[in-house]
């Protein structure tokens, strides 16, 4: 652990990036500016041990923002995409792989009976909702602020003010009938879920059951059992979204925790276990719905690309019951010394199997407005004194932290140490 880096390299391949890419970056969060810094560069890294361009050494806790749940480089991932590479990398024509990665997921998932795959999340979450529309011949969709679902035009809405919002976009570039098809609603409200459904006709609300896109915030007792329960009085399809939550919290996802069975369920990150692979999934009269045996368009040039799948597979077949209950050991020692580490500081502490969050507020998060009335300053300042003691943790306070099987005693051991050390730092 240094306490001061060198960051020659990254600096130079970041000013070069900025040239071709816009803010040097494929994906806005990576830029590190919500904590007044510039980015890492990356040369490689094994469990969770990363090394940057410059040198420098640091516990991940970012681990590609999920889908590395056995660390980076696990060895039988890296030989099952190797081997599959050598038998053709793509070939758009079914393979046994895909078949088996739909079984094992059809095997774990309890809404899942039938999938269909996609590369990106955002287009497993975009196809989901296609699928609601056509299922129900309702056009509305009930998100929660807060959550993201992918960059799909009608999912990036904000909430104007009231109970349940009409969306208005919040990005340009999206149209506002696109967004004005989307109702926000806060999170842990159960009144204003209800006066959405009862407003207006819904095709589907769509949830992360343990939302992490806002830093983690839980449902509180009792509330996704009431979802259920809501939409279905409402004819509406409730959707998960458990890109995060599945094959995290739990083997078959946030849906095993709960008792709570969706209709349909987004799934990725884990899925593709560091290849691109997504997926969205139910019951066969509803997947059914699909192009070729129904009406509903979906494809795509790259989907079950067997590299992907075989990465999947692999990393679905090491998480067995003893893998959950090491992560969730590992979870709460984690969460358990950053607690410490804090002591009386206003910092709330929150976690879920694999999933830590950093809320520095003095009162519990329910919703999104909580989670922004945090001191995100505070976290950032927090956050670059991590990485100058060698530990990468989401840099974002509305990112949760991604616990991995790779994480030992150690790793918590030394980044207990660092997160007390750039306490003290900002006093
Ligand atoms: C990451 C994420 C997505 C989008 O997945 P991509 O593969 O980045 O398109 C969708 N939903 C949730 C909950 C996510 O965390």
């Amino acid at each position: 652990m240094t306490a001061s880096l060198t960051d020659a390299k990254s600096a130079e391949l970041f000013a070069r990036a900025a040239r071709v890419l816009p803010g040097g970056v494929n994906s806005p969060v990576r830029a590190m500016r919500s904590i007044g810094r510039d980015p890492i560069f990356v040369e490689r890294a094994a469990g969770v041990d990363l090394l940057d361009v410059d040198g420098n050494r640091y516990v991940d806790w970012v681990c590609s923002w999920g889908p590395l749940i056995h660390g980076h480089a696990h060895p039988e991932v890296l030989a099952a995409i190797q081997d599959t590479a050598t038998a053709g990398t793509t070939f758009g024509a079914p393979t046994a792989l895909e078949v088996e990665l739909a079984e094992e997921v059809a095997r774990r998932v309890p809404s899942v009976e039938m999938l269909r795959m996609t590369s990106s999340g955002t287009e497993a979450s975009m196809s989901a909702i296609r699928l609601a529309r056509a299922a129900t011949g309702r056009d509305v969709v009930v998100k929660f602020a807060g959550a993201y679902h992918g960059h799909v035009d009608g999912l990036l809405a904000d909430a104007g003010s009231g109970l349940a919002t009409q969306g208005i976009p919040s990005s340009p570039g999206v149209l506002p009938s696109a967004a004005a098809a989307t109702v926000i609603v806060p999170w842990n409200d159960f009144d204003a879920v209800e006066a959405a459904l009862r407003e207006h006709e819904v095709a589907a609300l769509i949830a992360e059951p343990y939302p992490a896109n806002m830093g983690l915030v839980p449902p509180e007792e009792g509330f996704l059992a009431r979802l259920r329960e809501l939409t279905e009085e409402h004819g509406a399809l409730l959707i998960f979204d458990e890109v995060i939550s599945g094959f995290r919290v739990a083997p078959g996802g946030a849906q095993e925790l709960s008792g709570v069975t969706p209709d349909l369920t987004v799934m990725g990150k884990i899925l593709g276990g560091g290849l691109p692979a997504a997926a969205f999934g139910g019951p066969r009269e509803l997947l059914e719905r699909l192009a070729p045996v129904g009406d509903v368009y979906q494809a795509g040039t790259l989907s079950g690309n067997p590299l992907a799948v075989a990465a999947g597979l692999a990393t679905l077949r090491l998480l067995d019951d003893d893998a959950y209950l090491r992560l969730s050991e590992t979870t709460t020692a984690l969460a358990t010394g950053l607690r410490e580490a804090a002591g009386d500081r206003p910092v709330q502490v929150v976690s879920e199997t694999g999933l830590v969050t950093l809320f520095f507020r003095d009162r519990p998060v329910r919703d999104y407005a909580d989670a922004r009335d945090a001191d995100h300053e505070a976290y950032g300042a927090w956050c670059r004194g991590l990485l100058a003691r060698g530990v990468y943790a989401p840099p974002s306070g509305y990112e949760a932290w991604f616990v991995s099987l790779a994480h030992e005693p150690d790793h918590v051991a030394r980044t207990v140490e660092a997160a007390a050390a750039a306490f003290e730092v900002l006093g």
